[in-house]
């Protein structure tokens, strides 16, 4: 996972090996609609500051890409020149005053493993690979958000390099309207952060997983049972499905179960968990795997499990708080119409939709969230494969709230992904903060 960094610093469109390098920056392998210009490894906030002046002098405009995670390619822009922040990586901890600061290149998963050794935690990305840059500034559905919050509920200052050019602090006292732009805006946000300050909370006492594994015949009543569970579960639980088309544990594509546990105790957590064990569709499960502790490690290889590398993916997704009987016939259309493995679907209750958010740009959450995750190898299938997945997830717009900006596919199908009133507000920063558009912003953003 770890990078080399180019021997050549700034990259040109015309050089050759340029598009392997762009492509480099990418998790998700499917060809982009668009290249960049100029890609510009950075080091040093200097370089930051280089890079913007690049970009003004040769009438670009200017991408950033941390992690290169986020699904629809966001920083692979024509006319552009993108800031790869990958090698801005380092971070560090302060235990005695709680909090940690990290460059955005960092990967969730290497500041969780240094927190969880010191009896520490924060709400980090739940697949290696996704770095802090793009994650805290789209929200961060993170390991147990429900209750310490959203990611980017927990960052409490970024250090940020302007459209014009200067290196500013934003925090609830500096820069605040800044501060409220970098909580929620994700792609649509127009400066570089090189430094996030982190809150962090004591590592809980009992870390753990409970799990049921169905064929697939029974999806019908495992969403049911799922969709039901709506406002009973304690904010200490994940629950998800995966619905894969990977042969799991049990030989066969399969509906995975997770109640993913983050307690005080063994005896919290087992308390927390009984709804697993009152299950009425249970016996019908082919596999259970009772309540056990699991390291963060492991939780982090068993979910990596479902992303393995290398693949062409499209991804769309929607926020819903439909009846399961509105969204089960797009379940068995995705599933029957799918590429094989390691395709699947991603449904999980959002118990956190039900919390006071703090006021800031992040407004577009609902109780469920359903993300359909298509993987192929073959270019000659980028098309046909992401008009599927956009197509699907168009027919489930009735029923949708929104879309979420972790898995958005606002490059093929534009959703709502903030509150109107947000984004009229966050258009206003913009204009005073990036007052030429320097920045770009959105593959799409909705009319109304
Ligand atoms: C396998 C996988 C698993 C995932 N799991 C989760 C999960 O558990 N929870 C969750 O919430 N999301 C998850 N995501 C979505 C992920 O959080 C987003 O894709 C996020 O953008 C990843 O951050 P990144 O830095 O790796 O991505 P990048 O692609 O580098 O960043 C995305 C965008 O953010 C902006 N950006 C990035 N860095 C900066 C910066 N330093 N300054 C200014 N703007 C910047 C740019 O507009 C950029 O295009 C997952 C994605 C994948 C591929």
């Amino acid at each position: 996972m770890d990078k080399k960094p180019r021997t050549s610093r700034i990259m040109r469109s015309n050089e050759p090996g340029f598009e392997a390098a762009c492509m480099d920056t990418l998790f998700n392998k499917r060809t982009p609609i668009n290249f960049p210009e100029i890609l510009f490894q950075v080091h040093r906030v200097e370089d930051i500051l280089e890079a913007i002046q690049l970009a003004k002098a040769e009438g670009l405009k200017v991408s950033v890409v941390s992690g290169g995670h986020s699904w629809s390619a966001n920083h692979m822009r024509k006319n552009s020149l993108v800031i790869d922040m990958s090698f801005m990586n380092a971070y560090a901890v302060d235990k005695p005053r709680m909090q940690a600061t990290a460059e955005p290149g960092c990967y969730g998963h290497t500041l969780m493993s240094a927190l969880v050794k010191q009896g520490l935690f924060f709400p980090t990305g739940h697949c290696k690979g996704v770095c802090l840059g793009g994650y805290l500034l789209k929200g961060g559905f993170g390991w147990h958000s429900v209750e310490l919050g959203l990611a980017c509920e927990n960052v409490v200052g970024l250090d940020i390099v302007t459209a014009d050019g200067r290196i500013v602090h934003a925090s609830d006292n500096e820069n605040p309207d800044l501060f409220w732009a970098a909580r929620g805006a994700g792609s649509g946000f127009f400066g570089v952060v090189f430094r996030y300050h982190l809150k962090l909370y004591r590592r809980p006492g009992f870390i753990g997983l409970n799990t049921h594994i169905y064929k697939f015949e029974h999806m019908d009543e495992v969403v049911h049972w799922m969709m039901g569970l709506r406002g009973q579960l304690s904010d200490k639980v994940e629950l998800k499905i995966s619905i894969t088309r990977k042969s799991s544990v049990i030989h066969q594509p399969s509906i995975d179960v997770g109640a993913f546990v983050f307690a005080d105790s063994w005896a919290e957590a087992r308390a927390v968990t009984k709804f697993m064990h009152d299950c009425p569709i249970k016996k019908k499960a082919s596999l259970r795997i009772p309540l056990i502790p699991v390291t963060m490690g492991i939780h982090y290889y068993l979910t990596s499990l479902y992303y393995p590398d290398e693949q062409r993916w499209a991804v769309d997704n929607i926020w819903t708080h439909a009846q399961p009987e509105d969204l089960l016939p797009s379940f068995h259309q995705l599933m029957k119409d799918m590429p094989p493995e390691p395709s699947f679907l991603h449904f999980e209750y959002w118990a956190g939709a039900a919390r006071k958010r703090l006021d800031m740009a992040f407004s577009m959450e609902d109780d469920f969230f359903l993300t359909a995750m298509a993987a192929w190898k073959n270019p000659a299938d980028d098309e046909r494969h992401t008009k599927f997945i956009t197509e699907e997830m168009q027919k489930l717009e009735p029923f949708a709230t929104g879309t979420q900006l972790a898995d958005e596919n606002l490059n093929h199908r534009t959703s709502k992904f903030m509150s109107t009133e947000n984004l009229l507000k966050l258009d206003k920063i913009r204009a005073k903060w990036d007052t030429d558009r320097l920045f770009h912003e959105w593959h799409s953003r909705p009319t109304s």
